[in-house]
């Protein structure tokens, strides 16, 4: 692509790469190269970015955790920004407001949500017990709503300060348009970016707040795979789960070149080790499809397929 990524370097004062292979970056460990690579360290670095590369028309695309992406083998053309933040911020926000049974907390987006559960309990505020257990950045949960143990971040988030084109927002909860797995950000399309988060959080006992974080992650621990994989692949068609779906159908432990459906779990699909995002699909077409011959019930994606895709590859997905 036709883009000076030293150029590109010195107008965003960061290193922009060229041809970075995103595997590393996804909890999957699979999918092609970007053509440009950026890490951005804060809000103010990610807007910086953002503007630069919209006004250079330059395609461009968030990841943050990656751990609800399936990047393609042929990878991603234009500019991945990888959203994180300032060492020793990782885990934490900022405290905005206090008082005696409520606080905010600003989160950069790209602090990581499991870590921030964490610390959120250990200063016994309450309300993201339910996040413990989840991979990947504050900012792709809030764009993507999302939720486990009957937690979502739409019942934590106060506003978020959203990057578009022509502006930064700030976005009360109520203009996010959540729904399950789903926000206005993401439905929609728009073209936009998390910059920060304030969550409201309860208050309460440090020691309930950690043991309710034991309790899921055990039921985590019983119930997922430990192995690499982007978490659920499908929706779960209310009132059913796919798992169960897929399960149903005698397709758990089916494996296809390096990937395969989790013994575990029929919702998680497993790298073995030298999976390919190409494998990945094939499984989740003949997955989708033996659910419908079955069941009649069509299955929803959830997980997000980026990059460049052959039609055969992603046909009936
Ligand atoms: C083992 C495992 C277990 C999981 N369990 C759960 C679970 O219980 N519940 C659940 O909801 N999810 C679960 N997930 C899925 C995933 O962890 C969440 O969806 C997570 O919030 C994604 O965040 P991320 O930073 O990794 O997003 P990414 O995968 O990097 O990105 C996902 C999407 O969000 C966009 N995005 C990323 N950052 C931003 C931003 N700052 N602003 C706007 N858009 C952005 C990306 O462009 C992309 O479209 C699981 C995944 C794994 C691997």
């Amino acid at each position: 692509m036709g883009v000076d990524s030293l150029e590109l370097s010195y107008a965003v004062g960061l290193d922009v790469e060229r041809n970075v292979p995103l595997g590393p970056f996804t909890s999957l460990k699979a999918g092609g190269p970007a053509d440009l690579f950026v890490r951005t360290r804060s809000a103010a670095e990610l807007s910086r970015v953002l503007t630069e590369a919209h006004r250079r028309d330059l395609p461009w695309m968030l990841l943050g955790g990656g751990s609800n992406v399936l990047v393609s083998d042929r990878g991603v053309r234009g500019l991945v920004i990888k959203a994180e933040t300032a060492a020793g911020q990782r885990n934490r926000g900022q405290v905005l407001s206090e008082s005696t049974d409520a606080v905010e907390l600003r989160c950069e987006a790209g602090v990581l949500t499991a870590g921030l559960s964490r610390w959120t309990a250990s200063l016994g505020f309450r309300g993201m017990e339910w996040a413990a257990g989840i991979p990947g950045t504050i900012g792709g949960a809030a764009a993507g709503n999302a939720g486990a143990y009957g937690g979502d971040m739409a019942t934590n988030v106060a506003r978020a300060r959203v990057w578009f084109p022509d502006g930064v927002q700030v976005l009360e909860v109520g203009e996010m348009g959540y729904a399950y797995r789903a926000s206005r950000l993401k439905r929609t399309g728009e073209v936009s970016a998390v910059l920060q988060v304030d969550l409201r959080l309860g208050r309460g006992s440090t020691d309930e707040a950690l043991a309710q974080i034991e309790a899921n992650e055990l039921q985590r621990r019983t119930n997922q795979p430990t192995e690499r994989s982007c978490g659920s692949v499908f929706k779960n068609p209310a009132p059913l789960y796919s798992g169960q779906l897929i399960e149903e159908c005698g397709l758990k432990g089916t494996a296809q070149g390096g990937a395969q459906i989790s013994e575990k779990h029929g919702n998680f699909f497993v790298n073995r080790g030298h999976a390919t995002a190409s494998d990945v699909v094939a499984l989740m077409r003949m997955a989708k499809q033996r659910v419908y011959q079955a069941r009649g019930v069509a299955l929803e994606v959830e997980i997000l397929l980026v990059g460049e895709w052959a039609a055969e590859e992603v046909d009936g997905l």
